[in-house]
């Protein structure tokens, strides 16, 4: 068929594989990473293509996961998920090696993460290598959902990465809620983390104290967002808070309880509500407390499966959405601070990743913060939802963007439990926690 006769998206597709053709051609060499990710209860797989040099762009050649059953659990047990990856990450590795090209390099989540959980993926990385007489890559798991709208942007062009740093990210998951200024692909700054839990684990918690126990199923997150918005978010009428003040005021409810923000009203008032820090330990025992029948609480019952039989469904579901509603409020918070600091003098994008990152009134609501406040320039990039939770596709890129860069990993690395990714963290980040040779800086 001649490009004449084509259709109008027929043709646009053809323009698109013939770029891409391009982009796998000519003066860079096409290079292959084989990759693993098992830090926390997904076993993940994937084989990616891009480039040695630019221009890059990305095939995918194999993404596969599964993810262990801990419906019995309230959670993560660790033991489930360490014998799910012992059972599940060999045949889905030999299944990727069979139907995929013969990977260039192997890339493995090194940390942050469950120590022998992460072992099993890093043993088996370094067994490839070996195999292969290839190179490995131990990738930061965070620096991976950081990078990921990059890797979004290679696989949909080909050219310079989008978005090019410097960058804000907000990574925001089960573990981790982090505001970081990204200067380069191993230049990472800290600009505020939680001082006790983690946005996704205060959601999880919160989901299991306000559910009727028919709505509770993994993960919890995601169940607390469904059960809030059953309709979606168009019958709901957010509106954000115009000033600072509003932001840090309690909105009452039509109900006996109201919540208030985090570290807004404490005893030393303006100075914690301008703090750098997050902080979601308050928000959750206010909502345990409030859903708890504490006259019927059995003290071998786990706090968090608590649950109070009075409340209707109405009561129940206002309550989700206003902890949602301050919970995310309170992350955005610290970007407006950030951005009115006088230390942010450029930014134009906005990086929002990690498992709690797909909830879609979260995106709502700091699109809408953002925009009140006089923000509507700043891009914010959401990945899409499968890319948002833990997938291998994001440590194959991490890995490719550090293998392009130089970096390779020794065989005698070890997972690490904690991994900063600040260069002036006390473990010196991504490139202090040792391990790596420079093929560029010889
Ligand atoms: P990660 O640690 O990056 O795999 O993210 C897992 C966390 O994301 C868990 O706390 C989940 O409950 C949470 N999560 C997943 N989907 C959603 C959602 N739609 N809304 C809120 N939290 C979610
Ligand atoms: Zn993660």
């Amino acid at each position: 068929m001649r490009p004449h006769l084509l259709s109008r998206n027929a043709a646009t597709t053809l323009r698109h594989h013939v770029k891409r053709a391009r982009c796998f051609a000519g003066s860079t060499r096409p290079i292959v990473t084989l990759a693993i990710e098992t830090s926390c209860d997904d076993t993940c797989v994937a084989v990616a293509e891009s480039t040695d040099s630019l221009p890059c762009g990305l095939k995918v050649h194999f993404h596969e996961k599964i993810t262990a059953n801990n419906d019995a659990y309230n959670g993560i047990h660790p033991l489930v998920a360490l014998q799910s990856h012992q059972a599940n990450l060999a045949p889905l590795v030999q299944k990727a090696l069979s139907s995929a090209p013969r990977p260039d390099f192997v890339s493995a989540t090194r940390g942050p993460g469950m120590r022998s959980n992460l072992s099993v993926g890093l043993n088996i990385a370094k067994g490839v290598a070996l195999g292969l007489n290839v190179p490995l890559i131990g990738v930061h798991h965070m620096q991976a959902h950081a990078l990921t709208p990059r890797l979004v942007h290679a696989m949909e062009h080909c050219g310079h990465i989008k978005p090019a740093f410097p960058f804000l990210s907000v990574l925001i998951s089960g573990g981790h809620t982090l505001l970081i200024n990204s200067t380069g692909l191993v230049e990472h700054a800290i600009l505020a983390e939680t001082k006790d839990i983690a946005l996704g684990d205060c959601l999880d918690k919160a989901a299991r104290a306000i559910l009727p126990l028919e709505a509770q199923r993994a993960p919890y997150g995601r169940a607390l967002e469904d059960f809030a918005f059953p309709e979606g978010l168009s019958t709901y009428d957010y509106v954000p808070p115009a000033r600072r003040q509003e932001e840090l005021e309690r909105r009452q409810t039509r109900w006996t309880w109201s919540l208030a923000p985090p570290l807004a009203n404490s005893k030393s008032g303006e100075k914690t509500s301008k703090r750098m820090a997050y902080s979601f330990a308050g928000l959750l025992s206010a909502v345990q407390r409030f859903t708890s029948d504490n006259s019927a609480f059995n003290d071998h019952q786990k706090s968090e499966t608590r649950q109070c039989t009075g409340m209707s469904t109405e009561e129940r579901r206002d309550m989700a959405r206003e902890v949602q509603r301050l919970a995310f409020e309170h992350v955005a918070s610290r970007i407006l601070l950030h951005l009115s600091s006088g230390s942010a003098p450029d930014v134009k994008t906005v990086v929002v990743s990690g498992g709690v990152a797909s909830n879609s009134f979260l995106r709502h609501v700091f699109r809408a913060f953002l925009d009140i406040r006089g923000h509507s320039d700043i891009a914010i990039e959401f990945p899409p939802v499968s890319l948002c939770t833990d997938n291998a596709l994001m440590i194959a890129w991490t890995g490719l963007e550090m293998y392009r860069a130089g970096y390779r990993s020794s065989l005698n690395i070890e997972p690490l439990r904690k991994w900063s990714m600040d260069c002036n963290a006390d473990d010196g980040g991504i490139i202090g926690a040792g391990g790596w040779t420079n093929t560029a800086e010889r």
